[in-house]
């Protein structure tokens, strides 16, 4: 059974809490709040296109990774 799921923005472990209420979460609370962009990625993501989409998952992970770095950091 999964207990948690790793963000796909930032990749931190989402709250127990959000999956129960948002059980298709695949950001944390702060990604998804941090940027609109995260509704067109899930949109994106849902549809379930074929090809580029692991690197532009990948990609976007990294973005992210940094933007949210850079947001916590100073
Ligand atoms: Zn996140």
């Amino acid at each position: 059974m999964e207990l948690f799921r790793l963000c796909a923005g930032c990749r931190e472990p989402i709250a127990v809490e959000r999956l129960e209420s948002v059980p298709d979460a695949r950001f944390c609370t702060e990604c998804q709040s941090n940027s609109e962009a995260t509704l067109d990625t899930r949109r994106y993501i849902d549809e379930g296109l074929a090809g580029s989409r692991e690197d532009h998952k990948k990609m976007r992970g990294r973005q992210w990774s940094e933007m949210v770095q850079r947001s916590r950091g100073k």
